[in-house]
Formats: C-alpha cells, sequence, structure tokens
C-alpha cells in the first residue's frame, strides 16, 4: 500500500467512523433524554395519582362559588377525604325544585290598612306592571276618607276585605262594639264598590278573636282570612327592602315545603300626613311603607322565577 492508498483509506474510514460516532453520542444523548422525560412523566403520573382527588372534600367549602378553580392539591389529602362526586354529598339541595303539590305554587299577596293615597297607588302600579292580583284588607275609616283609591284597587280586579272601622283592639272586649264597627266598615266598603265584603281579617291578627267574635263574623258569612308568611314590615325599629324581601321569600319556602300555599301580610298602610321627625314612630312607620313600595318588584319577580303563581283570597 503506497501513502497515496493509506491516506484514502483513512479519509474514507474516517468519513464512516466520525459520523457514526456523533451519531451514536446523539443517540444516546436522546435515549438520555427520553429517560429523562420518561422518569417526569412517573413522576406526573405518580403526582396525578396522588393528588388526583378533591382536597376539597366538604360540602361547605366545595359550594362556594370560585373555590373550584382555587384549590391547590396538598399531599397526603386522599386519605382523609375520599373522592366524592358532588351528587353523593349530602344536604347539597336544600331546596326541591320541583314541589309534589300544586296548591303549594300559588301565593296570595295581602296589603292591609288602607287605602291610601301615597303607597297604595304606588303597589297598584306595581301590581298592575306585573300582572298581578292581590287582596286588599281595608278600614272603614280609610276607605271613607279615600273612595277613590279603593275604586281603583276594585276596577283593577284585586280583591277587598274588611279590617274593620277603626283598627281598634277594645273592640275585640265588648260583643257590641264588635259587632258594630264590623258592619259600619262593610257598609263603608260597599257605599264605594257596590260590593260588602266577605273577608274579615281581624287587626292584629286571628289570634286576637274570642269565641263571641267569631260567632258574630260566622253569622255574618264572614271568611276569616290570617296569614301564614310575615314580612314583619310593621317593625317599630324600621325594617330594610333587604330585610323584607328575605322574610317573604324565607316565608314563602317554608311554607311551600309543607305543601300550603302562602298568605303574604304586607302593608300598604293608614293615611299618613305632615312631615314627622326622624326616629319618630310616624317617621319610621313612612319608611317601612318605602320599604314595601321598593321590596314588592323583586318579591314578586323572584316568586314568578321560583314558578309560583298569583291569585286572591276571594278566588
Ligand atoms: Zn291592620
Amino acid at each position: 500500500m503506497n501513502w497515496r492508498s493509506f491516506l484514502t483509506t483513512l479519509l474514507i474510514g474516517m468519513a464512516i467512523l466520525i459520523p457514526a460516532a456523533l451519531l451514536s453520542v446523539r443517540l444516546d444523548l436522546n435515549f438520555g433524554g427520553l429517560k429523562v422525560k420518561q422518569a417526569a412523566g412517573e413522576q406526573f403520573k405518580k403526582e396525578l395519582r396522588d393528588t388526583a382527588v378533591f382536597p376539597a372534600g366538604n360540602g361547605e367549602t366545595a359550594e362556594k362559588p370560585g373555590t373550584e378553580t382555587e384549590r391547590q392539591p396538598t399531599a397526603g389529602h386522599e386519605e382523609r377525604q375520599p373522592r366524592r362526586e358532588p351528587a353523593e354529598q349530602p344536604g347539597h339541595q336544600e331546596e326541591p325544585t320541583e314541589q309534589p303539590e300544586k296548591h303549594s305554587r300559588v301565593v296570595y299577596l295581602t296589603f292591609d290598612d288602607g287605602p291610601n293615597t301615597v303607597t297604595t297607588p304606588q303597589i297598584l302600579d306595581i301590581l298592575k306592571r306585573h300582572g298581578v292580583k292581590a287582596t286588599f284588607f281595608v278600614t272603614g275609616r280609610n276607605a271613607r276618607l279615600n273612595p277613590g283609591v279603593l275604586r281603583r284597587i276594585r276596577e283593577e280586579g284585586h280583591a277587598i276585605g274588611n279590617h274593620s272601622y277603626c283598627h281598634d283592639y277594645a273592640a275585640y272586649r265588648d260583643q257590641a262594639a264588635f259587632a258594630s264597627d264590623l258592619e259600619l266598615a262593610a257598609e263603608a266598603i260597599e257605599a264605594v264598590t257596590g260590593t260588602r265584603p266577605v273577608l274579615y281579617r281581624p287587626p292584629g291578627g286571628t289570634a286576637n278573636l274570642n269565641h263571641v267574635c267569631r260567632e258574630i263574623l260566622a253569622e255574618r258569612g264572614y271568611r276569616i282570612a290570617g296569614w301564614n308568611v310575615s314580612s314583619a314590615d310593621t317593625d317599630p325599629h324600621g325594617v330594610t327592602p333587604e330585610q323584607l324581601i328575605n322574610n317573604v321569600l324565607e316565608g314563602v319556602a317554608r311554607v311551600s315545603r309543607k305543601g300550603a300555599p302562602a298568605v303574604i301580610l304586607m302593608h300598604d298602610g293608614a293615611q299618613t300626613g305632615g312631615h314627622p321627625a326622624p326616629g319618630t314612630p310616624g317617621y319610621i312607620y313612612v319608611k317601612n311603607r318605602e320599604a314595601d313600595v321598593a321590596a314588592l318588584p323583586v318579591i314578586i319577580r323572584t316568586l314568578k322565577e321560583q314558578g309560583f303563581t298569583f291569585s286572591t283570597l276571594a278566588e
């Protein structure tokens, strides 16, 4: 072999060996990389196994909005808090979405002590706007004072009940006083509407009625109308619209859970006048009526969304 052929062989050999060696290194690196990746994958899978448990295993935490994406997996949680699907967690659904009893989806809005020229027209406007009928328990005194408002109540299809003439609890103690107060109120209402009322709501509630009063009412063909949901809108310390809304919605939910229709007590209220000083009972009374007006649209909208329909106690 001469030097020329030796050099040629050497070059050919190098041309083959060097790329092969380089390729080998690369392959090794590649495999090494794969090994790293595989190791990472195993670790990832292990981590996944260890943490694929909802750490917030108790329903109270899980119910709070926003916690779903804020949960941070914590090692060891799975031992104390096994994974549970939300449906398996008791107490999640406080309210059934459907009521079995059809009649429990009826509510009766009732407004007492009017009619007056301030709040009653506002309440009538709201009821008209929402296409809802209600029952107004009016006093004979306010019927005489505001016949135009009472006429409007009748013309707009609401029911009207007798709520005494004077709204004086003293009448319960005297049979003759009770009977004459009842009759005066009936006459005052009939003089405006042309119809004698058949519903009677005793001022202060049915607990005020003794057996004598009940007999008098029965003789005259009255149906006694109480309530089972109070808005507590006569709170002497004042009530906010929010409190009023909560009182009514919670009350309706409670009553309808038992399968009964809800009769909601609110007040359009007696005629008021002047400018009572802040903090006085008169001032709080006016503020409470404003709360009634502010709360009513929300109450109607929410109950409608919940599938309730509105009716009058005369139906
Ligand atoms: Zn009353």
